[in-house]
This record gives structure tokens, C-alpha cells and sequence, in this order.
């Protein structure tokens, strides 16, 4: 397309890459008015390095290529099935926090390092020249150490050759199963506040969305509510436990009733555990380990929370081989293979004895109360988060109008970022209220962010 003469891109209006405001980059992706967002104005879509630096910048690279041609900018291009997204509300966050100094409470990723054990392997394993494709549903060793954490997790024996495929990164995993086994119009089920990607991916995949919302305190299961969504036209459930962003862990209960429903309607199951070695008050429970369950499930997985290594991007899809077909051809011309000695590091780090994950969680939990304490004692009403490294409070006595509202003034005016919910859900307005924080970050830092808002947000009481 780029070297055609045809005249089709012309026949577009240009917009203008005027830069955004703040209130444009953050208003939500679903074109719904929250009160301060672009209302029915298209917002071009830009790249986010846009954000903070140059005028030159903004520009996008066909614009810049072409500017001798025709001074105007070209007009930016995208596909029907991803016009209505924007840039990734992570991806904008991490982007105004540099921009204005603000601690970065926003975007799940550590700001310290993975262990030292994990990198040395890495590093050993680039050395020993290990560089080339790896095989294309993952390195045997690798495929081997996900088997074996499995079975110590659920104790589920699956074939490491037949019913584990390395990917880059859950997302990819999550990708993968949906263009792999999802056909336009199919239905899958969703819990919202969802993450950004099953959106997006279900949207490329054509699937028809259906969302059950999780509302606060406790963002339990409506059973009633799924059993009246799920039909025999279901699909698929597209879950995730412990839940990006409130921090719910689905019960052993709530399993049971997905599990029934599964069973009766002939419905799949997949089950986003990322966040399954970030579990303080229950136990995780993985839904492939119930009765009946590991026929009908993909259980997706990842190292970048359990390891602090999320730039790693491995992860892995686990099921059974009638399923693990459609995930691996999909994957095959997604990325075909992820990253060689990453893969081997990776198996060194499941192998890691369980000392480590024991560790974690203390650390974690001691992170979590500072959070929580803070939050409290700012004046949040902050909702129970029993896993993840998330935790989601209302902002609403703070006065703002909505969560996007409030993350503006938290940026500007205290210094802090957190993220605005409404864009987890498909009717934006459920998620107004509620922000999510992050404690995945060193306990100075937490404390630092939790000073900066007692000073400026303390309520008078
Ligand atoms: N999973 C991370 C979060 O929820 C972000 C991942 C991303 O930036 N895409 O914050």
C-alpha cells in the first residue's frame, strides 16, 4: 500500500495531528460521553512516545515520509475491527507520568528487578548459543518446567508435548486461544471490569461480547445473572482469577456454578490466571482442576508477574490436545516461535523452589498494607483485594465527576497515577466511580506516593 499510486487514500479526509489533550487522551475508548471526554469527535488515534516529547514526534512515520509530496498529513488508517480502541490506557498512563513527574501507581509492572538466579540463566543461555527459532510451541525444557508446575499447582498430569504452548506473553496466549478457537458471531462470556485485551482480541476474532458486570464491594459472581447469559449459543467464558483490576479471587463456589453451566450448554472455559502466585487471603483454584473441567478449559499463564520480569513477555496456554490445536495454529502464524533463551531462563525460574513464591507473597502483602493503609487513611473507600498486585477504591468522596476526572487531577495535582476503570468495561459509565492502584512497585516508592496524597487530598474531617 505504501508504494501505490491508487488514489483511495486521498478520497480520506486528512485530520489534522493536532497534539491531544489531556482529557482526549484519556477520554474513554468506547465513544461514550463521561462528561469530559471528546464526545462524538473522532480522536485520531497516535502513538503514544507522542505524548510528552516533540511536535516532530507526533507526526506519524508515513507523514513524515511523504511530507515532500504533499504538505498536508496524511490521514491515519485502521482497520474497522480496532477503530473504535485507542491507545492502550496503560500504555497513555505510564506516558503522563513521565510527562509530569508523577509516581507510577498506574501500569502493573515492578520497579524493581526479577532474581538474579532467572537473569544468570538468561545470560547463560545466550552464551551457550542459544539464538536461533525455538521450536514453535515452545522449548521441550520449557514445556517440561510449565507441566511440572502445573501438576504441583493442581495436581492435573498433562503431556508437556501435546498440551503446553509457549507464547509471547499471556496476552499472546489470550490471543491465540480466541483467533484459534473462536468463529465470528460465536458468543463469549466476559467479566467486566475485563482487561483491555479481550476486547480488542474477541473484536478482531468477530465475536459477539457478552458482558457480566462485577460490581463493589465484593465483585462477586452474579450467578442468576450468568446463568441467564449463558445459553446453548455460548461459546466460550473468557475469565480471569485472582481478577485484573479489583483483585477478586473467583471461590471455589463461584467455579462450581461456571462449571455447571459450562457442562450444560457445552460451553469452553478460558481461565487468565496471571496473577495465581499473587494470592494472599484464599487459595488460587484453577477451574481446569474441577470435576469435568480440564476437557473444556485453556489455562493461560505467564512469568512476568510471578518473577517481576514482565519484559520477558513469555507465557503459555495449557490444554487439552483437541484444544491445543486451534491455540497452536493460531499462535504458529501469530509469532510462530518466542524468544530462545528466554525460554530456557524461564524453566530455570518455574524450577525455583517454593521458598521463592513463599517470599513473594511476603513481600507483596507487606507492599499491599502500605498501599491500603495509605488509601484508607486518605480518605478512599478502598474495596477487599484478595490477589493480584492491584487494588481498586472509589474516588468519589474526593468530589470528581468521574475516574477519568479524577486521574487528571491526581497526575497534575498531587503527583501520583493510578487508573481510571471506565475503559474495562463495555458500558463505560459502571466503572466512573472506581480507580485501581497499583502496589507492584518498591515499599519507598508506595510510601512516597501515599505522603503525596495525604498532603495534598487529606479530607478535613
Ligand atoms: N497487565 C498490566 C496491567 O494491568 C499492563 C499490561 C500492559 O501494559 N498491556 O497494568
Amino acid at each position: 500500500m505504501l508504494h501505490s499510486s491508487s488514489s483511495s487514500h486521498k478520497m480520506l479526509r486528512p485530520q489534522l495531528l493536532k497534539p491531544l489533550t489531556f482529557t482526549q487522551l484519556l477520554s474513554n475508548n468506547k465513544g461514550v460521553k463521561l462528561g469530559i471526554s471528546a464526545g462524538k469527535r473522532r480522536i485520531p488515534q497516535i502513538m503514544a512516545s507522542s505524548i510528552s516529547t516533540t511536535q516532530q514526534q507526533q507526526q506519524p512515520v508515513s507523514a513524515q515520509v511523504d511530507s515532500s509530496q504533499n504538505s498536508a498529513p496524511r490521514p491515519l488508517q485502521i482497520a474497522k475491527r480496532l477503530e473504535k480502541f485507542k491507545t492502550t490506557i496503560f500504555t497513555q498512563m505510564s506516558s503522563l507520568a513521565i510527562k509530569h513527574g508523577a509516581i507510577n501507581l498506574g501500569q502493573g509492572f515492578p520497579n524493581f528487578d526479577g532474581p538474579e538466579f532467572v537473569k544468570e540463566a538468561a545470560i547463560e543461555a545466550i552464551r551457550a548459543g542459544k539464538n536461533q527459532y525455538a521450536r514453535g510451541y515452545g522449548v521441550p525444557d520449557l514445556n517440561s518446567a510449565v507441566a511440572d508446575r502445573f501438576r504441583l499447582d493442581t495436581g492435573l498430569v498433562v503431556d508437556p508435548e501435546k498440551e503446553v504452548t509457549v507464547t509471547s506473553g499471556c496476552t499472546e496466549a489470550i490471543a491465540a486461544t480466541i483467533l484459534g478457537l473462536i468463529n465470528p458471531g460465536d458468543e463469549v462470556v466476559v467479566f467486566a471490569p475485563f482487561y483491555d485485551s479481550y476486547e480488542a482480541t474477541l473484536s478482531m476474532a468477530g465475536a459477539k461480547i457478552k458482558s457480566i458486570t462485577l460490581k463493589p464491594p465484593n465483585f462477586s459472581v452474579p450467578i442468576d445473572e450468568l446463568k441467564s447469559v449463558v445459553t446453548k449459543d455460548t461459546r466460550a467464558i473468557l475469565m480471569n482469577t485472582p481478577h485484573n483490576p479489583t483483585g477478586k479471587m473467583f471461590t471455589r463456589e463461584e467455579l462450581e456454578a461456571i462449571s455447571l453451566l459450562c457442562a450444560e450448554h457445552d460451553v469452553l472455559v478460558f481461565s487468565d490466571e496471571v496473577y495465581d502466585k499473587l494470592a494472599f487471603e484464599m487459595d488460587h483454584v484453577s477451574i481446569a482442576s474441577l470435576p469435568g473441567m480440564y476437557e473444556r478449559t485453556v489455562t493461560l499463564n505467564s512469568l512476568g508477574k510471578t518473577f517481576s520480569l514482565t519484559g520477558w513477555k513469555i507465557g503459555w496456554a495449557i490444554a487439552p490436545p483437541h484444544l491445543t490445536w486451534g491455540v497452536r495454529q493460531a499462535h504458529a502464524f501469530l509469532t510462530f516461535a518466542t524468544s530462545t533463551p528466554m525460554q530456557h531462563a524461564a524453566a530455570a525460574a518455574l524450577r525455583a523452589p517454593e521458598s521463592y513464591y513463599e517470599e513473594l507473597r511476603r513481600d507483596y502483602a507487606a507492599k499491599k498494607k502500605i498501599l491500603v493503609d495509605g488509601l484508607e487513611a486518605v480518605g478512599f473507600t478502598v474495596f477487599p483485594s484478595s490477589g493480584t498486585y492491584f487494588v481498586v477504591v472509589d474516588h468519589t468522596p474526593f468530589g470528581m465527576e468521574n475516574d477519568v476526572a479524577f486521574c487528571e487531577h491526581l497526575i497534575k495535582e498531587v503527583g501520583v497515577v493510578a487508573i481510571p476503570t471506565s475503559v474495562f468495561y463495555l458500558n463505560p459509565e459502571e466503572g466512573k466511580n472506581l480507580v485501581r492502584f497499583t502496589f507492584c512497585k518498591d515499599e519507598e516508592t508506595l510510601r512516597s506516593a501515599v505522603v503525596r496524597m495525604k498532603e495534598k487530598m487529606l479530607m478535613k474531617k
